[in-house]
C-alpha cells in the first residue's frame, strides 16, 4: 500500500534525545509549546485573479493570528506525495520530523479565517491528547457521519501517535494505492450522509476514529468553541454580534475561526452568483478580524464590506503613556 515514507519506530525516543541536547528550544520565549501553523495553496496562479486575491487576504490574516500568539508559519506551495484535499497530510509529516522543537503541527485550510483574534488556542486543555479537530463523539463514534468533524482545521501533537495516525490515514487516499475509486464507494456506503465521489481526507478520518477506538483516547473531537464553524452559520449574525459582544469567546458569541466550506475561491468551482456572496462574506470575516489588528493603530473599517478605513483614535505625543508607562520628569 501508498506509504508517505519510511516507518518511523521510535519518534518519541528520538525527539526526547534532541530536546535534551537543545533543551532550550522545547518552549518559545514566553514559556509555551511551540507550534507551527501550515497552510497551502495552489502552485499555479488561480483561474481568476480575485481568487489570487483572497489567497493574500487569507495568509494576512493568519500571519497576524500568528504574529500576535507567537506562533510560527509554513506556507505550502508544494504538491509532495499527495495533491488536492490530501497534500496536508505530507506536508505535516515533514514538519513534524524536521522541527522536532515543535509540539504541535497545526493545519489550516487556506479557507478559513481567524475571526477572532484575541482567543488563544487552550493547549493546557489537551494534555494527553495528540489530534484535537473540531467534531462530536457521538457522531464519528456512533452515527459514523462524514461531517461529524470536520479536517479542514487540526492539530496534530508531534509524536509517534501521530505519525502512525498519518500512516493509517493516508493509504485511505485511493490514487495512490491500487484500488481506484473503491475507497470512495466503501466510505460513501459506510458513512452517513457522504455523497459519492472520490475518497477524501474527512471521510478517511472518520473511518479510521470509528473503526480504531484504540486511537479515541488521544483524539479530543472540540466543540465548547469554534475551531472550525461553517460560514454560512456565521457570517449572518455579524452585525448583530458586533454590537453586542466583543471577541474573545471564540464560540457562540465570536467565532474563533470561520470555515468556507464549499465556496472553492480559488478553483471558482461554484456558479458565479455563489461565489459572488461567498466572497462577499470572506471579505466580512476578514474585515472584521482586520479591525481587531488594526485598532491599537487606530484605524478600523469604515463598515465591515468595506475594503476603507477611517481613523478613529488620534496620535499623541506620549504615545507609551496608553501602554502605563510614564517618564518621571
Ligand atoms: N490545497 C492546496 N492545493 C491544492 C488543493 C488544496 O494547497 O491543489 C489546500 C488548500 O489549503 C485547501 C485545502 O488543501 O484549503 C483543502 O482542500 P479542499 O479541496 O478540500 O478545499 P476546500 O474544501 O478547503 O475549499
Ligand atoms: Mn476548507
Amino acid at each position: 500500500p501508498f506509504k508517505l515514507g519510511p516507518k518511523i519506530h521510535n519518534w518519541d525516543q528520538q525527539r526526547a534525545a534532541w530536546l535534551a541536547k537543545y533543551p532550550h528550544k522545547r518552549l518559545t520565549p514566553q514559556g509555551r509549546p511551540n507550534m507551527i501553523l501550515v497552510t497551502s495553496s495552489p502552485p499555479e496562479p488561480c483561474p481568476a485573479a480575485t481568487g489570487d486575491h483572497f489567497l493574500l487576504k487569507s495568509i494576512k490574516n493568519k500571519m497576524d493570528y500568528c504574529r500576535l500568539h507567537m506562533i510560527e508559519i509554513y506556507y505550502n506551495m508544494a504538491i509532495m506525495e499527495m495533491d488536492d484535499f490530501w497534500i496536508k497530510l505530507p506536508i505535516i509529516r515533514k514538519l513534524m520530523v524536521s522541527h522536532p522543537e515543535a509540539e504541535w503541527i497545526w493545519w489550516m485550510d487556506s479557507d478559513a479565517i481567524f475571526t477572532d483574534m484575541t482567543f488563544d488556542f487552550p493547549v493546557e486543555k489537551y494534555e494527553g491528547r495528540n489530534l484535537v479537530v473540531h467534531g462530536w463523539d457521538k457522531a464519528v463514534y456512533e452515527d459514523k457521519a462524514w461531517v461529524g468533524l470536520n479536517a479542514g482545521i487540526f492539530l496534530l501533537r508531534n509524536c509517534q501517535w501521530s505519525l502512525d495516525l498519518l500512516d493509517m490515514w493516508a493509504p485511505l487516499g485511493e490514487k495512490y494505492g491500487n484500488h481506484k475509486n473503491e475507497v470512495g464507494d466503501f466510505l460513501s456506503k459506510e458513512l452517513l450522509g457522504r455523497p459519492n465521489f472520490e475518497v477524501d481526507d474527512q471521510a478517511a478520518l472518520v473511518w479510521v476514529l470509528y473503526s480504531k477506538p484504540e486511537l479515541r483516547p488521544h483524539v479530543f473531537l472540540e466543540n465548547s468553541y469554534h475551531l472550525h464553524g461553517w460560514w454560512v452559520d456565521l457570517t449572518a449574525h455579524f452585525d448583530e454580534m458586533i454590537t453586542k459582544y466583543h471577541p474573545g469567546d471564540g464560540g457562540s458569541k465570536w467565532p474563533f475561526i470561520t470555515h468556507f466550506v464549499g465556496c472553492k475561491f480559488c478553483a471558482g468551482k461554484y456558479n458565479s452568483s455563489s461565489l459572488e456572496r461567498c466572497y462577499y462574506e470572506v471579505e466580512r470575516a476578514f474585515n472584521l478580524a482586520d479591525n481587531q489588528v488594526l485598532k491599537p493603530y487606530g484605524y478600523q473599517h469604515e463598515s465591515l464590506s468595506s475594503v476603507d478605513v477611517k481613523k478613529v483614535s488620534d496620535e499623541v505625543t506620549h504615545p507609551l503613556e496608553r501602554l502605563g508607562i510614564r517618564l518621571t520628569d
